[in-house]
């Protein structure tokens, strides 16, 4: 993993400034404001600083095809404390003491102050004196931050991958500092950068919001456009193929008169076409999709076929909605059913209806799709924000 400083006046110029040097499959792993340095600091306007990294190519070979390494102590100390948790389950009796689970709240709080340290070759070589002790607090803090995964419903094969791979890249005497900083920037870097909807595309741009019913499907919809109009001044156009629900319909064409856009109701895919070029001269055709049921197959032809037939031409998107409150079994059938149908970027919804974020993990991990959005009320437009793998891995690991 490569990992990189990056300065400009606006977190965009930084990270383009990353993109730019590194390339686009960069990833944030922080970002920070500071302040010139020396006498006339106070009058400069603090500029931004961001923290990327780049897997590299042999790191993600790596990945797809594992390799049978020696073992190291790293491989024991991450294999140990997998066998441990789990024989500790039994009787659900860990030794972490509350004082080290706080530490890690801390230490994440600072995370770019931990970003920093593993940046320095010196801190690297920094080495504790390696003994019994030293082994047994690496065991300790890997059984630690395994249980924090499990306990925010990370799937144990993704927490039990996690806990491997950092046990093989860490020489086993780094600090536990080093550790974590580690932890944290592999799963940024599992996350990726987020996909979202891009404000300078050809136009009519066609996106199309899959996902079973109540979701939340329309409510994001209602959100984005809005953002879109509002904000951006984007033109913007809404369609519906949901037509076995009047009361959806009716629910879009509200906030389709409230934002003064226009709205149609599509019942067959020639009228999806006309209505694309009708609209043709919007920026985003947002299309809200039947959230009928994943298992019927019929219901799952007439929604690929709206979205096989727009013109190739055009920019399409497909975005599935998904609910974080939804239980993790019926999230991957979910996923599953509808990865026949398309290829699409992530959604998730009711995130202020959880307090465990593992099932966002799990299914971008499951599905390998782009996270996008996240949304957290229901307010129009307000509780919709970009996905922030930032904020989401601190929390996984134990942050507020
Ligand atoms: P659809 O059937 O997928 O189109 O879902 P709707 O947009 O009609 O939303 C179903 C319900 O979920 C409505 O009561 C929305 O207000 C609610 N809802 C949507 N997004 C959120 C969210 O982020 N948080 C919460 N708590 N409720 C939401």
């Amino acid at each position: 993993m490569i990992i990189k400083k990056f300065q400009g006046k606006t977190e965009e110029e930084a990270v383009n400034a990353a993109k730019k040097e590194m390339g686009e499959n960069v990833v944030v792993m922080n970002v920070k404001f500071v302040k010139k340095k020396g006498l006339f600091s106070i009058f400069y306007k603090p500029i931004c600083e961001a923290t990327v990294a780049l897997e590299e190519e042999s790191e993600r070979n790596l990945r797809k095809t594992p390799v049978n390494k020696p073992q190291t102590i790293a491989d024991s100390n991450a294999a140990k404390a997998i066998t441990a948790y789990k024989e500790q389950t039994k009787d659900t009796s860990f030794d972490f003491t509350v004082g080290e689970s706080q530490g890690i709240e801390q230490k994440l709080e600072n995370i770019s102050t931990l970003l920093e340290k593993s940046l320095s070759k010196e801190e690297e070589e920094k080495e504790e004196e390696f003994n019994e002790d030293s082994q047994d607090k690496s065991v300790k803090f890997l059984k630690l931050i395994y249980n924090t995964l499990i306990d925010n419903e990370v799937a144990e094969k993704y927490a039990n991958e996690l806990i491997e791979t950092i046990g093989q890249i860490n020489n086993p005497k780094s600090s536990v500092d080093i550790w974590l900083s580690n932890i944290y920037q592999k799963m940024i870097l599992k996350f990726g950068q987020p996909v979202t909807i891009p404000l300078g595309s050809k136009s009519p741009r066609v996106i199309f919001f899959i996902g079973p019913t109540g979701v939340g499907k329309t409510t994001t919809i209602a959100k984005l456009a809005s953002l879109l109009a509002v904000n951006h001044k984007k033109k913007v156009a809404l369609l519906t193929t949901d037509t076995y629900r009047i009361a959806a319909a009716e629910q879009l064409k509200t906030y389709a008169n409230i934002l003064e856009v226009p709205f149609k109701v599509v019942y067959t895919t020639e009228e999806m076409n006309e209505s694309v070029k009708k609209y043709s001269d919007v920026d985003y055709i947002l299309v809200d999709t039947a959230g009928h049921s994943h298992n019927n197959e019929d219901q799952k032809d007439s929604m690929k076929s709206f979205i096989d037939c727009i013109d190739e031409e055009l920019e399409k998107d497909v975005y599935l909605v998904l609910s974080a409150t939804t239980k993790y079994r019926d999230l991957l059938s979910i996923a599953d059913a509808y990865s026949k149908i398309t290829e699409y970027k992530l959604i998730f919804t009711k995130l202020d209806e959880t307090t465990t974020l593992g099932n966002l993990f799990n299914l971008c991990m499951h599905t390998k799709s782009s996270m996008s959005y996240v949304t957290c009320g229901q307010n129009v437009p307000d509780d919709i924000e970009v996905f922030s793998p930032q904020t989401t891995v601190k929390q996984l690991l134990g942050g507020k």
